[in-house]
């Protein structure tokens, strides 16, 4: 097809490569920064269809590396997974998109992988405990995923396969740094970069030519690309790719009080909080179907339709134990 031929001529992808992607099912676990550059890229070049999960709606503060979003988005609250469908429906309208706007959690992404079957699963998360978990799952469906980090200046790409190394394997050997968006804030050019570096992990596994097996590292601000070779980084002992052990997907179930990326907590009520909010001593600054603005006692906060809450500005555990507490009560 015409629309693609300069990607198609591109002989180690070809024909073959268009062919595959054409009829081959993404899934994008989360559509903000890393997710949406994702989407974009993998909509424009023709995949067949996309399967697309996030929870979060589109803020200012987000404008400044998630390049499809606008300030409409985020002055009407939008969704991104929605804002994100409508745009990439007007940029290639072949494309199947399916938008789900919900957490992903260690109680339901089993659940969706079995349900929606993708061939591939791509990361656009922001945590490592979210990646624990997509590996496991990921494992135990037996799909292969492609991990992509970005913080400050710095990006990783990883391809994983059901034969491992998994991320778990990797782990072990690279320790977490501890460092976050939120924290470390994050330079728009390495979104960029992991994003398209994910995407040709996608297209060299689809073209037949297998994950590149590295581990690829970048830093946007000192100029630097590494890759390191892999294999010599499987633990033989792994509880995930060899022992089947999964830890984070048999957590008996979701908690009240979470800690999330800097000073924010997510708190989750039940859903009908979102119906009975007035009955909350907050006050409601913005508010659409899908999600509310509101502060209390100089927290800002956003309560989302299923019930979750995110509080920014709080720094204790304590106090965000007590915090669930007094609003739950108010709506019981
Ligand atoms: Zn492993």
């Amino acid at each position: 097809m015409k629309r693609y031929q300069r990607q198609a001529i591109y002989a180690p992808f070809g024909k073959h490569g268009q062919s595959r992607l054409e009829n081959t099912h993404i899934m994008i676990l989360g559509a903000g920064a890393l997710g949406s550059h994702c989407a974009e890229i993998l909509t424009r070049m023709g995949a067949g269809s996309l399967t697309i999960i996030d929870m979060d709606v589109v803020e200012t503060s987000n404008l400044h590396r998630q390049a499809i979003f606008d300030e409409m988005d985020a002055e009407q609250l939008q969704p991104k997974v929605i804002a994100l469908e409508n745009k990439l429906k007007l940029i290639n309208s072949n494309v199947k998109i399916t938008a789900l706007y919900q957490e992903l959690t260690n109680n339901n992404i089993e659940n969706l992988l079995k349900t929606y079957q993708p061939d591939i699963v791509i990361d656009g998360m922001d945590n490592f405990t979210m990646r624990f978990l997509i590996n496991e799952a990921c494992h135990k469906c037996q799909i292969p995923w492609i991990y992509g980090a970005a913080v400050g200046s710095k990006g990783s790409v990883y391809a994983i396969d059901y034969t491992g190394p998994c991320f778990k394997c990797l782990l072990e050997t690279v320790p977490q740094t501890g460092e976050s968006c939120a924290i470390n804030g994050v330079l728009p050019p390495v979104i960029y970069q992991v994003a398209s570096m994910e995407v040709s992990e996608l297209l060299r596994w689809l073209s037949g030519h297998g994950f590149s097996k590295k581990l690829i590292t970048m830093d946007s601000f000192t100029i630097d690309v590494k890759t390191l070779n892999i294999s010599g980084l499987k633990q033989h002992q792994c509880p995930v790719c060899k022992r089947q052990h999964y830890e984070y997907l048999n957590q008996p179930r979701t908690k009240h009080v979470e800690k999330q990326c800097g000073n924010t907590y997510l708190l989750r009520f039940n859903p009908s909080v979102f119906n009975y909010a007035t009955l909350l001593p907050t006050t409601i600054v913005k508010q659409n179907d899908f999600a509310k603005l509101m502060t209390y006692q100089g927290y800002q906060m956003t309560l989302f339709k299923d019930g979750r809450m995110n509080v920014y500005g709080l720094d204790e555990e304590a106090d965000a134990q007590q915090l669930f507490l007094t609003l739950n009560k108010s709506v019981k």
